[in-house]
């Protein structure tokens, strides 16, 4: 018989499904919980209903938004022919801070990772080729930012080819650039400084 109410077990139950969470820390923030004012609890439920309800993603760049196309996609300064492929959400959010890109995005939604039955198909890449074949006049520049790993680095490999075939068979010639090293092998694009970020934003190599 277990010693937990229901409704706090429940509460670390889910606690426990998120990533990086053990079992401890679900439940001391459960407990935490506990000592929150009902209004707060309420505001904090209510934000988590909405979170998946108000949201939806970009229908060009698949970057989690309000509005449909993004403010990104559809800001008049932003060069709609320079593009920056990342592979989450959060990846937009650390490159928006350094202030240093005037591109758009293209958000993939994970990575090629063969060890985990993630395939091209299983993240946005077609979409990525789709936009890539409907370009108007002008020099096209892809930034490949993925993360600086093994699985980034395949990625990054597999979308090259994909561009370079598209060249070949009579698409635009695009311009494939990567981050600059300096980025440390095996640290998240998320957690990269702006410092960090933005000098390899600007030393990026052609591909
Ligand atoms: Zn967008």
């Amino acid at each position: 018989m277990s010693l937990l109410p229901k409704s706090l077990s429940r509460v670390i139950e889910s606690f426990e499904r998120l990533p990086g969470v053990g079992p401890k820390t679900a439940q001391r923030l459960a407990f935490y919980l506990l000592h929150v004012p009902q209004e707060s609890l309420e505001q904090f439920a209510q934000s988590l209903k909405d979170l998946k309800s108000h949201t939806v993603l970009c229908s060009i760049c698949k970057n989690v938004t309000e509005q449909d196309p993004c403010i990104i996609c559809v800001h008049p300064g932003r060069d709609q022919q320079l593009f920056c492929v990342v592979e989450q959400p959060t990846d937009v959010l650390s490159i928006e801070k350094t202030g240093k890109f005037q591109g758009v995005y293209h958000v993939l939604h994970g990575c090629i990772d063969p060890l985990n039955n993630i395939g091209p198909d299983e993240i946005y890449l077609a979409d990525l080729i789709k936009r890539l074949s409907k370009l108007g006049t002008g020099s096209v520049e892809v930034i490949l930012a993925m993360n600086p790993n093994m699985e980034g680095e395949a990625t990054a490999m597999y979308i090259t080819r994909q561009i370079n075939e598209l060249a070949a068979n009579g698409g635009k010639p695009v311009k494939v650039t990567r981050l600059a090293h300096g980025l440390p092998v095996g640290a998240d694009i998320e957690y990269a400084d702006e410092v960090t970020l933005s000098r390899a934003l600007e030393g990026r190599r052609e591909f």
